[in-house]
Parts: C-alpha cells; structure tokens; sequence
C-alpha cells in the first residue's frame, strides 16, 4: 500500500510539473515512533505511530489494532490522511498509529491495558495541537475514552482535544460513529449527479463493519433507489437480486452471527462479490482488495474506496483501462476526519452541536471537495483519483 500512495503522489506531482525533488519532499514523513508495550502477563507486541505532515495543522488520524500492522502499512496510512485532511479542506495533518495485535484474541483488561500503554509510549508526540489520533480499524469510543484519560492523567490536559471519536458521553461528537459511511453516501450522490447513470442504481458491499454498515443504513434512508444487492463480511457472504435490507442485516450482524448464515439470499465468496453486474461496487473492507489478478472479473461502472488503499496501483491502472470510474479513499472516507474535526472544534470552543448541524457541516466540506476533485479532473484531464492527489497537493505546497 505504501508504494501504492506514493506512485499515485508521484503521478499526479509530475503531472503537475513538480520536481523529483518537491515530489519526495511530498512523500517524505516527518517523524516515526515505534516501541514495544508488554502487558502484565508478560505477552508483547509493536506499536506504532508515524506523523507524515503538520504543515496545514496537527497531524490527524486513527490508530489500528490489526495482526498485519506494521511500519509500511502505517506511514502508507498516515502519508493519505495528509491527502484526505487536505482535499477535505479541513485545517489538520496527517499521521497513522497501529499496534501489531489481535484484539478480539485480548480481553477487556489486556485491552485497556495495551491502550493506556499506548499513550504511555506516545504521550510526549500527542496533544491537542500537536498530534490528534482517532479509531480505525479494530479501534472504537471505549479504546479512545481509556486512551483519553491516560492521557489526561500524563499531561493535566483537560480540554478533551487530544483524541477524537470519543463516547458521546466523554465529549464525543453525535454523528461521527456513522460520519465515514455518510461521507460515503455523499460523494457516491454527487459523483452519480455527475454522470450519465440515472435513475435507480444496484450495488454491492464489501465490508460490514463500522464504515459498510453506516453507509449501507444511510443508503437506504436517503436513497431508497440505490438497491442494495449484495453484501460479505470477512468469512464472505449473500446475494439476492431482489434487493436486501440493511437494517435487517445490520440487526442480523449485531447478533455476532456472520451474513453467511442469513435467512435470505444466495451465498457467495468474496471473489464473486468483486464481480457481480452491479452498478456500483463499494470496498469497505481492508487494503489490497483489488489488485491486478481480480480487477479483471469487476463489471461495476463505479468503484467506491471506502476503505483505506482497497485498490492497488496495478488495480487502479487496469480499472482506468477497463473504464470504470474509480473514487478514491481520500475523498469517498473523509468523512470521518472531517467529524473528527468538527470533535476537536467542538472540544477547543467548549460545545456541543446537535447531530443536525454535525451532518449539515458534513455535507457543506464533502460537498465542496467532491467539486473540486471533479472540476480538477476536468481541467487537467485526469481520473478522478489522480485528481485527488493532485488537489491535495496544490493544497500541501501552496
Ligand atoms: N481512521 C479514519 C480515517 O482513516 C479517521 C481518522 C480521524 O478521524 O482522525 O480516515
């Protein structure tokens, strides 16, 4: 994924004239921490956190508890929330943190342990204006709350600033649990207005997690048309033609069963979930998803990132070449950093905003970057991806 991110700088940098030496001045992080935490029960393992650039505001971004989490993943992470807080149009940076772990294998003790220990190593790096982590993968409103007050207890800070994605009840912000997939939702419809396909619309899910789940239950409020015709978790999954309901299966997901089992619908993998005729197909799951051996078998006319580097370099090139039009992560995700965001604005001015105007904001940026990323790939002739990169550059050098 890292040499994902970085071939895509370096294409849209050099079609922006910039010089090899402006490019890797572009790709370069400004700091890396990494250590070990070891629990009292004598287990270890490596955390990390990489900050690749403050210069439009404090570096922002998650922290993922994954097994496959290690220096590349995150300083690929941290390298495109840079390019999300600035194609966002939000006044942050960009940094990415990650602990090598399995959490589900944890108990709730190890957990809290492991996250307090977590700030423990990081707490001279971190803070309301310096470095501003969130949940990713794996990590949720309990893990920030605990990071939260350790690193409260550390510094005397009491502002609530220095993470975001906190409990409501610990300052959080209301909307910004589901804030990812309503991003989604937004720049999928205006992308769609875009186009040439009208009218209702089918498509399939790869992820039901925090970010699939969200976007599938807002989807289906807001745009009963988009039919939602298939979805998989991680052990794969269900189809049926006919449309399924997200609700239902959202319900039928937070009984811990898998959507395998479901009532309805036929069951398939994951490959086959990539190439359903669908019109949209959106990848809520992990990295690398897509990559040159699949891409071919994906009939989808839009491809929606809704996770973090879904789609491999090699992928991407094929996908320009078989005319599907790929959005990328650091416009269709933004969501929940731009929440995040409004978190840290709300904690800093001492309020709370009702979810209403949390989701008017939402809308006002996600609306305002999907313009510009569109009316870019427009002047300058490029995939709406490239056009991404290239805005948010435009934004990192000026
Ligand atoms: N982990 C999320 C992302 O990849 C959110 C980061 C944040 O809210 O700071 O965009």
């Amino acid at each position: 994924m890292l040499d994902t991110a970085r071939k895509l700088i370096r294409d849209a940098g050099r079609k922006l004239g910039l010089s090899d030496k402006q490019i890797d001045e572009l790709i370069k992080t400004d700091a890396e921490h990494n250590f070990e935490i070891e629990l009292a029960d004598g287990s270890k393992y490596h955390a990390y956190r990489v900050q690749h650039s403050n210069k439009r505001g404090p570096y922002k971004g998650g922290i993922r508890f994954h097994p496959q989490v290690d220096y590349d993943e995150v300083r690929a992470l941290a390298t495109l929330m840079s390019f999300k807080t600035a194609v966002a149009g939000i006044p942050m940076g960009g940094g990415k943190g990650g602990v090598a772990v399995d959490p589900k294998a944890l108990s709730k003790e190890a957990l809290e342990e492991l996250s307090r220990k977590y700030v423990q190593g990081l707490k001279d790096h971190i803070g309301p204006d310096k470095d501003v982590p969130a949940p990713d993968v794996n990590t949720n409103a309990q893990i920030i709350d605990w990071m939260v007050d350790e690193y409260e207890n550390l510094s005397g800070d009491q502002t609530k600033a220095s993470f975001t994605g906190k409990s409501i009840e610990n300052s959080g912000s209301l909307g910004r649990d589901a804030a990812t997939g309503r991003g989604g939702v937004i720049v999928l419809r205006e992308i769609l207005n875009k186009s040439s396909i009208s009218g209702p619309i089918t498509y399939a899910l790869q992820g039901w997690g925090n970010v699939g789940s969200f976007f599938a239950l807002v989807a289906e409020k807001e745009h009963p048309d988009w039919k939602l015709v298939a979805a998989t978790d991680s052990s794969g999954g269900i189809y049926d033609a006919g449309g399924l309901s997200a609700k239902a299966l959202d319900d039928f997901k937070k009984t811990g069963r898998k959507l395998t089992e479901f009532t309805t619908g036929r069951k398939i993998d994951n490959d086959q979930l990539l190439s359903l005729d669908v019109d949209v197909l959106a990848l809520a799951a992990l990295e690398n998803a897509v990559d040159e051996n699949n891409v071919g078998s994906i009939k989808a006319k839009i491809v929606l990132e809704l996770a973090n580097g879904p789609v491999t370099y090699l992928g991407y090139e094929a996908l320009n070449a078989q005319k599907v039009t790929d959005i990328p992560d650091i416009l269709a995700n933004a969501g929940g950093v731009i929440v995040s965001y409004l978190e840290w604005v709300q904690n800093k001015a001492g309020e709370h905003w009702t979810e209403d105007r949390v989701n008017k904001e939402l809308e006002k940026y996600l609306k305002n970057a999907t313009r510009q990323v569109y009316e870019r790939s427009r002047k300058n002739q490029l995939p709406l991806k490239e056009a991404a990169f290239a805005e948010a550059i435009v934004r990192l050098i000026s």
